[in-house]
């Protein structure tokens, strides 16, 4: 019977060790990143990621053969609390996103060369990659209708079709391609995962789509989610990652743990914004009194740490079942938390509501995180697809009741109820 919610000292060390690092170090090169060039913010950012590497935290998302910590998801979940309290610090720790889902697909299915030339480098730093299969024209939450092709012709693979929210596809040295190989095949055996380099003739990359997050088009920055043509680009048939038609299964299994660090990463993010909403809860005074004491204000501070609290035990949950009965026994847990841990936008909501027009302001990183959040509830699927598979799989453990009368029917309960226990009511009846 072991039900336990302590973190192991050592590891809480480097929890502790990580906040600190990251409140202090990384936080602050938020409010000049707009003002450094790539080549810039690379050499800022190089001390810090080999201090992560000396504290063995570097990659901890893999297994300790590619130079990962092999932590398993509750530890990385932890960690990745932290590490959503910035977008600069899950880069600083090797460990930002879509690398480091690209690296797992990588470490999964590569092979030995396709490791050795892709993922390690990865790994290193040296390498960046983008994960290309949401396409503008058909709908991303039902991949099944993907259309672009892949076409053996010889000993090359043949690819066409368009893509778009390809994030840093603009600064990846390579793509990671879902396209349909097999056609006539079940519809989630028909598409594969195929390695293109970003040089290939024929991938031609349009744009970085400008978004609610970052509205002003900025072409090759970190962070970009660009649009792109693929026009008969050949790549060689070893190209292919994993076997081929599996492209669904392998995808499904990067997804499971991706969804538990987004979801601990808006945690992160809603616990900086909750505490400045309470900061400036006990120092603004409005109508005579400091708004902590408008019930309001009191209720939006107990809402958003009930919310926070619930949205992290069960992310920690279904971390905690991925870790013990694999990932294909958490999936019900991972689609509940994926749209429950979007509470992330109610917090930022009210935190950015109780600073009145600073909130509204670049002044505060409110504003930032609100068109952050947004996004949340529609990458990696959108909230109402995983409203629909949890209740799915929920109500498969129902049935109609035979006589067309619901079970909880009291009038009928109480006949059956009658009918068992006669003898009883009847001596009741003969002791009046
Ligand atoms: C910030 C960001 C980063 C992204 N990064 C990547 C990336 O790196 N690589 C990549 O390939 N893609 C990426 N995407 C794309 C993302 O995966 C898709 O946007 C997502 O899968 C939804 O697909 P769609 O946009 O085509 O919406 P659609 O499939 O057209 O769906 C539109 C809306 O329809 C509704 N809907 C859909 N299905 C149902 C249903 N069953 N029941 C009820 N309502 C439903 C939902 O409200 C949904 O939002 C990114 C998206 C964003 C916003």
């Amino acid at each position: 019977m072991a039900w336990d919610f302590s973190t192991e000292p050592e590891f809480q060390q480097q929890l502790d060790w990580m906040r600190d690092f990251v409140r202090e170090e990384i936080w602050p090169v938020e409010t000049i990143f707009g003002e450094l060039s790539d080549d810039a913010f690379r050499r800022l950012i190089a001390p810090l990621q080999e201090q992560v590497r000396e504290r063995g935290l570097w990659a901890a998302h893999l297994d300790p053969e590619l130079g990962g910590q092999g932590f398993g998801q509750v530890k990385l979940g932890l960690m990745h609390e932290i590490l959503g309290t910035s977008p600069f610090a899950p880069v600083v720790f090797g460990n930002a996103a879509p690398d480091s889902g690209n690296s797992e697909i990588l470490a999964l299915a590569g092979t030995d060369d396709q490791k050795q030339q892709w993922l390690h480098p990865l790994l290193a730093g040296d390498l960046k990659s983008a994960f290309s299969m949401t396409e503008p024209h058909t709908a991303g939450s039902d991949p099944t209708l993907l259309e672009t092709t892949a076409v053996l012709d010889g000993d090359h693979w043949v690819i066409n079709g368009r893509k778009w929210f390809s994030s840093n596809a603009s600064v990846a040295d390579f793509l990671i391609v879902m396209a349909v190989t097999d056609p006539e095949a079940h519809k989630y055996q028909r598409a594969s995962m195929l390695i293109v380099p970003v040089d290939t003739p024929g991938v031609n990359i349009l744009r970085d789509v400008p978004t609610m997050e970052h509205p002003y088009e900025h072409y090759g920055r970190y962070g970009g989610h660009s649009e792109i043509e693929y026009t008969d680009v050949r790549v060689p048939a070893d190209a292919l990652l994993g076997p081929r038609g599996a492209g669904f299964l392998i995808a499904q299994q990067r997804l499971g743990p991706g969804r538990i660090h987004h979801c601990m990463r808006w945690l992160g993010v809603s616990k900086r914004a909750f505490d400045m909403l309470c900061e400036r809860a006990v120092s603004r005074h409005a109508h005579g009194s400091v708004l902590a004491d408008k019930q309001t204000v009191q209720n939006w501070v107990a809402d958003s740490a009930a919310q926070m609290h619930a949205a992290r035990l069960m992310t920690l949950h279904a971390a905690w079942k991925m870790d013990t009965e694999g990932a294909a026994a958490a999936r019900q847990e991972i689609a509940l938390i994926k749209f429950h841990a979007a509470v992330l936008h109610d917090v930022v909501d009210r935190a950015l509501q109780i600073h009145g027009a600073l909130g509204y302001s670049t002044d505060l990183p409110l504003e930032a995180m609100y068109r952050f959040a947004r996004a949340a509830r529609i990458y990696d699927g959108p909230d109402e697809v995983h409203r629909q598979s949890v209740a799915r799989r929920i109500l498969r453990g129902y049935e109609p009741p035979a006589d067309g009368v619901p079970s909880e029917h009291v009038p009928t309960r109480r006949e059956a109820a009658r009918a068992r226990f006669a003898d009883l009511l009847e001596a009741v009846t003969s002791n009046d």
